[in-house]
């Protein structure tokens, strides 16, 4: 959701106002069974547009402009890179509730390595949208693989969806990991259970 209106020239509709969506989010209140003029929630519908502008942001974010700048002076250091632990929420395209999780990424570099940060960065544009978690493990994978170019990408996600822990079936404690595995991460064993054992996951970490 980001504020230049220009980013959403690919959408068929016109973008709603900030005044639309304020009184959107007033009808999903009187919906609820509250009453929008009471006073707890007379500035609600301000906060949680404003609250959706950075859980949006990443529509307004290019991922692959965080890779174009690239370090080459490595000294010949062609092994497994790896970033694990990255924090991540979005939203699960269906209920639009928070999927909270942490995502790891390894590459194995081809000459060019990025700054770690950046990785974070591609993880931030892809995460605050509406997601499905499959979806965004492998649009990180591909992003890394498109415009990198490393050897191999391998990127797991775990995420806990509060679509699930918080109502429906109510499985609370319960977390969905994914992965995706590119070039030598899914061609050679060894790369994938390296990359596996320097991020491990699983329970008793
Ligand atoms: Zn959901």
């Amino acid at each position: 959701m980001a504020e230049d209106p220009r980013q959403h020239d690919d959408l068929e509709q016109p973008r709603p106002t900030r005044e639309d969506a304020e009184a959107a989010i007033a009808t999903l209140l009187r919906w609820a069974g509250d009453d929008p003029s009471r006073e707890g929630l007379l500035d609600t519908p301000r906060r949680v547009a404003k609250a959706y502008t950075e859980w949006f942001s990443g529509y307004g974010l290019d991922p692959d402009a965080y890779l174009a700048r690239t370090f080459e002076e490595v000294a010949g250091y062609d092994e497994l890179i790896v970033l694990r632990d990255i924090q991540f929420e979005s939203h699960c395209e269906h209920h639009m509730a928070p999927i909270i999780g942490r995502v790891h990424v390894g590459y194995l570099p081809d000459n060019k390595v990025v700054g770690i940060s950046k990785l974070a960065r591609v993880v931030e544009a892809f995460s605050r949208r509406l997601q499905v978690q499959e979806k965004m493990t492998s649009q990180i994978a591909d992003c890394i693989q498109r415009v990198l170019q490393p050897r191999g990408v391998g990127v797991v996600v775990e995420g806990a969806h509060q679509c699930m822990t918080t109502r429906g079936v109510y499985n609370r404690g319960v977390s969905m990991i994914t992965s995706k595995m590119l070039g030598s991460f899914r061609e050679d064993a060894r790369t994938r259970a390296e990359f596996l054992q320097f991020i491990d996951v699983g329970p008793g970490r």
